[in-house]
């Protein structure tokens, strides 16, 4: 189904009705989001994170990719990430979707100093179905997901669970980006 998203249930059902069908959640829309952490016990908070979404309300966790280890792009000098995408399925709004995000990075001990620093846990919103958005608090899609290797590495293996989104060839622009952008698969230690 790749056409404009439904729109929410109207809030006028009464209560207590017993029609199930107007009681029935928004339509559920397809997300991915990536996870980053160069901070602690890095694959935990990856670990961690996934539950997490996994718990959100009207969220379920369809997929997630391999673990990818990658060397600081945006400021260097800090160590290196693991950067993971997972692909959901949610009949959150992309507002609420964002406050969960940055609930749970919080809940991972994040504190917000350098921007593009160190992090123990990042959550962003690469896309979410059927909307686009030039808002600072939430651009959609993600402003630099289009030539970040370690997002479109592990966004290439879950590619084809895109429901509404733009018609990029994710997998053949990973294979350009990791020419010049190395990735490494990572290997859990434990
Ligand atoms: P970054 O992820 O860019 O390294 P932060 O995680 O500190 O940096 O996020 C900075 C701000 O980016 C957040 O306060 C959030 O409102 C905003 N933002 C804009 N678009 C998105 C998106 N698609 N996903 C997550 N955050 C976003
Ligand atoms: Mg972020």
């Amino acid at each position: 189904m790749n056409g404009p998203p439904l729109p929410p249930p109207r809030g006028d059902s009464p209560a207590g009705t017993g029609r199930g069908d107007r009681l029935a959640p928004a339509a559920a829309r397809r997300v991915f989001v990536s996870l980053g952490s160069n901070l602690g016990e890095r694959a935990v908070a990856l670990r961690a994170a996934l539950a997490a979404l996994a718990g959100l309300p009207a969220t379920t966790v369809l997929a997630a990719s391999r673990v990818y280890e990658t060397a600081p792009q945006d400021l260097p000098d800090q160590p290196p990430f693991l950067n993971q995408v997972a692909c959901l399925e949610t009949g959150l709004e992309p507002l609420e979707l964002l406050g969960h995000a940055q609930r749970i990075e919080a809940a991972a001990g994040r504190v917000r100093e350098v921007r593009f620093g160190p992090r123990t846990l990042d959550v962003d919103i690469l896309l979410f179905q059927g909307v686009e958005s030039g808002a600072q608090e939430l651009t959609l899609p993600h402003p630099r997901l289009w030539r970040r290797a370690f997002v479109l590495v592990p966004l290439a293996e879950l590619w084809t669970l895109a429901r509404g989104m733009p018609q990029v060839d994710v997998p053949r622009l990973a294979a350009e980006l990791v020419e010049s952008q190395p990735v490494t698969l990572y290997v859990a230690e434990d």
